[in-house]
């Protein structure tokens, strides 16, 4: 775990703390009808359940949440007289349902971060170790990404530096982003469905960028890339799994080091801030190392 992920936790674990008594306040105004949080898990939501088994308080869900706080306040288990009814949601799940019909991934972190566990729709289990009373976010459909370049493992892997593909946990210098060090050349795809947001051609600097955001709203940003050939796609079109999006520049586009692919994302943004080096560390990228180490490992191996 980095520090930043531990200071993370643990400013959410106290603010979650000094919020529940308001919580509790507003509980028994849930309607009892088949919606969202009214403490009865019903077709068509994500369940989490305040005890093993789905046992005790329930918070029903209907869409993707990127924190478990609402109106500036967490988000509660609800269930009159049951175990963990006003209790806040986030680090205190320990199993779920999932009545989607869509694939679950629970997540350590807010914002889509960090290690997750995936439940498949119409699951009934207990949280993996992982997120169990550890859990800060949930996406409601496929989170998982396509590996962002068109390469096996081996050619990864026998890159030196390589990128830290078997770390657990963040491995960029200063903040939460990869540097995927590839040939120049190399194919940069798409990891996500989603619209492209922003292009600049650059010879010089962090070289060309695209920025890519998704339906869950994570804003996806490429750099280093080359400038000629430039990045082949447009503003505001379409892209899937896969699109091709440009190439690996050259070392001279990534600021002096070799040749490598930098992508970050943070979420709820139109735009990549304007940052680098620790001067990034304040603006809430999210660590995916662990959904792209997945994306990695499903590549050929050779
Ligand atoms: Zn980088």
């Amino acid at each position: 775990m980095s520090l930043a992920t531990r200071t993370r936790k643990a400013l959410y674990a106290g603010a979650t703390a000094a919020l529940l008594g308001a919580t509790l306040v507003g509980a028994s105004a849930a309607p009892a009808s088949a919606e969202p949080r009214d403490g009865t898990c019903n077709a068509g939501e994500f369940c989490l359940y305040y005890g093993e088994g789905q046992s005790g308080a329930v918070a029903d869900f209907a869409n993707s949440k990127r924190d478990y706080t609402e109106n500036g306040s967490c988000i509660s288990f609800r269930g009159a007289g049951k175990a963990g009814a006003g209790v806040c949601v986030q680090n205190h799940a320990k199993s779920v349902w999932n009545r989607t019909g869509a694939t679950a991934y629970e997540f350590y972190n807010s914002n889509f971060g960090g290690t997750h566990d995936v439940i498949p729709a119409g699951t009934q289990a207990n949280l993996n170790a992982n997120v169990y009373n550890d859990n800060a976010s949930h996406i409601l459909g496929d989170a998982s990404l396509r590996f962002p370049l068109n390469v096996t493992q081996a050619q990864i892997k026998n890159r030196s530096p390589h990128w830290c593909w078997d770390s657990k946990t963040n491995c960029h210098h200063d903040y939460n982003a990869a540097d995927i060090f590839a040939a120049t050349g190399t194919a940069v795809v798409s990891p996500v469905a989603g619209t492209v947001m922003t292009k600049n051609i650059r010879s010089s600097g962090v070289g060309s960028t695209v920025t890519v955001k998704d339906r869950f709203g994570r804003l996806w940003y490429f750099a280093h890339m080359h400038h000629s050939p430039a990045p082949v796609v447009s503003v505001g079109q379409h892209v899937e799994k896969g699109t091709r999006i440009g190439t690996v520049g050259t070392s001279a586009h990534a600021l002096g080091t070799p040749a490598h692919l930098h992508l970050d994302m943070r979420v709820g943004v139109d735009e990549r801030v304007g940052c680098s080096g620790s001067g990034c560390a304040s603006y809430g990228f999210v660590n995916n190392q662990p959904l792209l180490r997945t994306a990695f490992l499903a590549r050929p191996a050779s």
